[in-house]
């Protein structure tokens, strides 16, 4: 990664489920455009604290917090415990997730809610509390010409349909109208918010899908680029929306899935 650190200098990032995957290179690729990052973990603390210290040492500034995103009143003490140690809030990513599998009939209430409480109660949790900062403080125009931004991690199963998946599926739908309704109710304001659409990209949340070579093939043939994507490619698109350089973009999502979407099964004729 190469930014300029003046890029994002200045501005206060919050990263939630950042000591793994997406997350945890998300907040590495703000640090380095030149934002202070707080990295949170949910039980994870010892590897939370490894990238606030490798932060560090590349000259960045990041603090480690703990909260589960899906209890309100943790979420509330971290965002006290980050507006006390960074004064404010610029940028939030929402990234949080988790997958909690099985078929339809077979899917328990608690594992429906478990999804649907950290995946879309926990991003509206954030967002709310980022937003109230916002508006607070408005907009800084020496640090940003947005009062703030918000990203969501979604999925690009926010709108391709996944058999065996469905709380997972359903609370990607979720974001994509949180997000867009969000986005237009506080566009006045000048908060942009947007959404990130993964598709295959190598974590610890899809292992069994690209750990064996035949797996990755399979996989392979859903992905119209022919690459398993990296937590880098996601990173990179998360940095530019949380820059200036995206400000006349809000309420979009933006896939970086290699063509994932596209219904590869009809490149050949359908
Ligand atoms: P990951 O498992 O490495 O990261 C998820 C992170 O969320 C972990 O660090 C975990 O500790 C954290 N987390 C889980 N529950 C939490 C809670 N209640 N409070 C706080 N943190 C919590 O997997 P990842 O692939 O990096 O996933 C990051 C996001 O990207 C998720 O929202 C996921 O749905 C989304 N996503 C991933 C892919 C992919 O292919 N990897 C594709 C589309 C979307």
């Amino acid at each position: 990664m190469s930014y300029s650190a003046d890029l994002l200098k200045d501005q206060k990032a919050l990263v939630t489920g950042a000591s793994s995957g997406i997350g945890e290179a998300v907040a590495r690729h703000l640090a380095q455009a030149g934002a202070a990052v707080v990295v949170n973990y949910r039980s994870e603390q010892e590897d939370a604290e490894k990238i606030v210290q490798e932060i560090r040492a590349r000259g960045g500034d990041a603090i480690a917090i703990g909260a589960d995103v899906s209890k309100e009143e943790e979420v509330n003490a971290m965002f006290e415990q980050m507006l006390r140690e960074f004064g404010t809030i610029d940028i939030l990513v929402n990234n949080a997730g988790i997958q909690n599998d099985a078929s339809f009939l077979d899917m328990t209430l608690q594992q429906w809610n478990s999804v649907i409480n950290v995946n879309l109660t926990g991003q509206f949790l954030c967002a709310r509390e980022a937003a109230k900062e916002f508006m607070r403080r408005g907009v800084q125009p020496n640090v940003s010409c947005a009062a703030g931004k918000i990203i969501c991690m979604s999925s690009v199963h926010e709108v391709i349909p996944w058999a065996g998946h469905v709380n997972y599926a359903a609370s990607k739908g979720g974001i994509n109208l949180m997000m867009r309704s969000i986005a237009q109710e506080l566009a006045p304001h000048k908060i942009r918010v947007n959404s990130i659409a993964p598709g295959a990209i190598k974590t610890d949340i899809n292992t069994e899908a690209w750990s064996s070579p035949e797996e990755a093939a399979e996989l392979r043939k859903l992905i119209p680029s022919d690459r398993i994507g990296v937590p880098d490619d996601v990173a990179k698109a998360a940095v530019w929306l949380a820059s200036d350089d995206s400000d006349y973009v809000t309420g979009t999502t933006l896939f970086i899935d290699g063509g994932m979407a596209l219904y590869p099964a009809f490149a050949h004729g359908g």
